[in-house]
């Protein structure tokens, strides 16, 4: 079913100046300059989804008793728009964050906003602030899709009414100065998630309840957390905010190997479309279970020839070193991978419609 609410339209009276604008893009960095619009949509028991506008980017008042801020029903997504060879902007992949947006809303109970909808609320944004969208290599023109509630009151329920929103930041070059391997702290303490918990939803809290482990692997020299299962602390699931791989073999006999999903992983969009485009250059891939110490020991014995971390922020980050309470090691050389480098490579060009796009992954914003 297509689902379509026209959006009110208000555009900024005052953008940011065309220079001071320019200037942020040069050097973005990662969250911290926003566009000069939002979307908003509101969503209400008795009148569902409603009120869709987009408005210039600002402040709003929350009242204290707003349920968000003590029950904490907060949902988000991130995905990248791309500037296209022709000057044009297009999406990656939105319908597979759309959908995920749905599965996250559902294990929060709160509403599920149709695909439709959301992508036409993120390409609006897009279009309205298309001379956000940088052109440098590997920029892009992030946009965060989140949904909280809007209910004020102390009563212990889900609440009746919810705001979606739209916010978009500039992203530089993750690694500006080169790919730079990140070493990896196995939290033996901590788990991020549990199964028949909310670990498989895009859910804020699960953010909150990670970070102190993530301030222990920094104690203990490591740029981040890999996460074990709840149940036996044995199985690897992901690392950070990030899904993992393991490259078995080199050149053309190399074997990309991730966990398997359960609801204790978020299926990362750019996992899947890592797994596709191995597949796509002739790559042999498999979801299975991994343990801690297949790990230790395949690059002990060099069967594991490659580690990398996969997510939208950052697309590809190798991992050169893992160390846990009682040991360390190194993958292979501690240097990136050619199958990891060549991976990230691919799925940059299907990002920048430099690639044939034979999945349909783009969608544009025109
Ligand atoms: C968002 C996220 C990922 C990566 O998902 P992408 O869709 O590839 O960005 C992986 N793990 C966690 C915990 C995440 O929140």
């Amino acid at each position: 079913m297509t689902y379509r609410i026209p959006f009110e339209q208000h555009p900024h009276p005052s953008p940011r100046p065309a220079a001071e604008r320019d200037a942020i893009l040069a050097h973005p960095g990662f969250g911290r300059h926003f566009t000069d619009h939002m979307v908003t949509i509101d969503w209400s028991t008795d009148r569902g989804w409603h009120n869709a506008r987009i408005v210039p980017y600002a402040p709003f008042a929350m009242d204290p008793a707003n349920m968000t801020l003590h029950y904490g029903q907060a949902i988000f997504e991130g995905l990248k728009a791309y500037a296209q060879p022709d000057g044009t902007a297009a999406l990656f992949r939105p319908r597979a964050n759309a959908l995920r947006f749905q599965r996250s809303a559902r294990r929060l109970a709160m509403p599920e906003l149709p695909t439709d909808l959301f992508i036409e609320a993120c390409a609006l944004l897009v279009r309205q602030d298309a001379a956000w969208v940088p052109h440098g290599a590997e920029q892009s023109l992030y946009l965060r899709p989140f949904m909280f509630a809007t209910e004020n009151t102390l009563g212990m329920k889900p609440a009746g009414a919810y705001r979606f929103m739209v916010i978009a930041t500039p992203a530089g070059a993750y690694f500006a100065d080169g790919i730079k391997p990140v070493s990896v702290w196995v939290s033996e303490q901590y788990v991020r998630a549990a199964p028949g918990g909310t670990g498989a939803a895009k859910f804020a809290g699960n953010y909150a309840a990670s970070l102190i482990a993530q301030t222990e692997a920094a104690n203990h020299g490591c740029d981040q957390v890999v996460w074990l299962d709840a149940l036996e602390r044995r199985w690897i699931e992901e690392v950070g905010v990030m899904n993992l791989c393991f490259v078995h073999g080199n050149g053309s006999d190399a074997t990309v190997l991730t966990p398997q999903l359960t609801d204790t992983l978020l299926a990362g969009v750019t996992r899947d479309s890592l797994l596709t485009i191995a597949d796509d250059l002739g790559y042999a891939t498999r979801e299975t279970r991994i343990s801690l110490q297949d790990w230790q020991s395949g690059c002990a014995d060099g069967s594991i020839s490659e580690v990398f971390a996969c997510g939208t922020a950052a697309v590809v980050t190798p991992v050169g070193q893992a160390k846990t309470s009682t040991t360390s090691w190194t993958i292979a050389d501690g240097r990136p991978g050619a199958v990891s480098l060549r991976l990230r490579d691919t799925l940059l060009r299907h990002q920048t419609g430099r690639e044939a796009d034979t999945h349909g992954w783009l969608h544009p914003c025109t």
